[in-house]
């Protein structure tokens, strides 16, 4: 039995046919039933006797089409896209050099498994991640399926080449939900409640978290270091890990200096410096990749989400004496490097390198920023405003007492979303909201979407 969304949508009578997505679906916020509607309200009891229930969603619609800076539910709503599927469709959905890419491609072959029969799209994938990635050393990369994975042969090629075992992560980070990174990330609700024992040789240090700890960010690292230091010795240490910016965690921005200074830390002792740019990587943050920012050049830099249009696909890229130190046959799996998820990543880093994203993505987060900056002016419970380019959050505290607001920030986001809006909440304590719209949104789809946020808050 078929269960795709247009069979769905032909018992609805109430239109004819799921529109394609991409840009050309109607770019409007557009409300026919309130959230969710009947036909979601079906999948949504589908789901839960149907799909393991730690697998959670946070918008209950059935999505038929998105693209844009809409997504199209199975009622006919058409919502705002604030998040794009967690930072991943960062072009837009279905965006065209994407599809015309994959169809290409799924009609040429899906699979022969690069690791038997290799072809071309997995090797120019590579070679475009080591040209675009901080740095013009010399560069290697490798292709998986996920972030998770990603980060797990990250640490894999770090333990090898440096010989040593322990990796160091930092407070509020989030690397995946695998055993090694559930170990690598910090929150444990939900992420790794009851699912340990975790990985050993993981060590956390202290993040600079500007707006609740104040240092700059040379005393920031310096405190690092110091427990670093102390509690495992560098001696010991293969790996630090860190996101530029933490996504999960809160989008914490790290004070001037910081990564530099680790960074720096790192080269000194023989440990490698791993940055995790799954979330902030492909135009997100205003650059092609946050490092970039910081004027930091990291040794290894695992990739994901934005990469491929929305395709899985994910790599690890850096200095070639490090990527190399692997003996053949210790990296790799199956699916990694998919040629359908190639073919996708190449038509995504074209239009990434030639299409204006960088400069839209500051755009974007002008537009992001100048509407918070208001509404924190008006109402003091918008603690901190932060973020670069199109990847810009709101931290909500209590008035008085600066201290995370949680249910408020859980309220204000229920409330985007029954309005037509769809906004994802992050951070250690559940207190921020993160705008991550797709680079393909108009700016006034993007100020209407700030209206309902705006309008959110002044009701919660
Ligand atoms: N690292 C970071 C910084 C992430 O944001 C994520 C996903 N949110 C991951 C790793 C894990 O990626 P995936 O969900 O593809 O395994």
């Amino acid at each position: 039995m078929s269960t795709s969304a247009p069979d769905t949508m032909s018992a609805s009578g109430t239109f004819a046919a799921v529109p394609l997505g991409g840009p050309t679906l109607p770019q409007e916020r557009r409300m026919v039933t309130s959230i969710p509607g009947p036909r979601s309200q079906e999948l949504i009891a589908r789901k839960a006797a149907a799909v393991a229930a730690g697998v959670g969603h946070t918008v209950p619609i059935q999505a038929v089409a998105a693209g844009g800076g809409v997504v199209l539910d199975a009622d006919g709503n058409s919502l705002i896209d604030l998040g794009a599927g967690i930072a991943v469709t960062t072009l837009g959905n279905a965006h065209p050099k994407v599809v015309e890419a994959v169809q290409a491609q799924v009609a040429q072959f899906t699979h022969t498994c690069f690791m038997i029969s290799p072809y071309e799209s997995y090797v120019g994938v590579a070679e475009a991640l080591n040209r675009i990635t901080p740095g013009d050393h010399e560069k290697k990369s490798a292709l998986f399926n996920s972030g998770a994975e990603a980060v797990e042969n990250a640490v894999k090629i770090a333990r090898k080449y440096t010989r040593k075992q322990a990796v160091v992560a930092f407070d509020h980070g989030y690397h995946g939900r695998t055993n090694l990174t559930m170990a690598l990330t910090a929150k444990s609700m939900p992420y790794k409640s009851g699912f340990g024992p975790f990985a050993s040789e993981i060590y956390r240090a202290p993040m600079s978290y500007p707006f609740r700890d104040g240092l700059s960010g040379a005393d920031a690292a310096n405190r690092a270091i110091s427990i670093i230091e102390k509690q495992v010795g560098a001696d010991n240490l293969a790996a630090i890990i860190i996101e530029p910016i933490q996504g999960e965690g809160g989008f914490i921005v790290p004070a001037d200096g910081f990564l530099p200074r680790l960074a720096e830390w790192c080269r000194s002792n023989h440990v490698v410096f791993i940055a995790d740019e799954i979330q902030t990587g492909f135009a997100r943050t205003g650059a092609m990749f946050a490092s970039e920012l910081f004027g930091v050049v990291p040794d290894l830099i695992t990739t994901a989400k934005g990469i491929a249009g929305g395709l899985p696909l994910a790599a690890v890229t850096g200095r070639a004496e490090i990527m190399d130190a692997s003996h053949a046959g210790g990296l790799g799996g199956t699916y990694g490097g998919n040629p359908i998820a190639c073919a996708a990543a190449l038509a995504a880093i074209d239009a990434f390198e030639h299409d204006g994203l960088i400069q839209r993505a500051d755009e974007i987060g002008a537009i992001l920023t100048e509407r918070l900056t208001a509404m924190q002016a008006a109402d003091p419970r918008v603690g901190d405003i932060r973020g670069r380019g199109a990847m810009i959050a709101a931290e909500f505290v209590g008035p008085v007492t600066g201290e995370p607001d949680g249910a408020l920030t859980t309220a204000i986001a229920k409330a985007c979303i029954a309005d037509g809006v769809i906004v994802l909440t992050c951070g250690t304590y559940g207190n921020v909201i993160r705008f991550l719209p797709p680079l393909s949104i108009s700016d006034d789809l993007l100020h209407e979407g700030m209206d309902v946020v705006a309008a959110a808050l002044s009701g919660a």
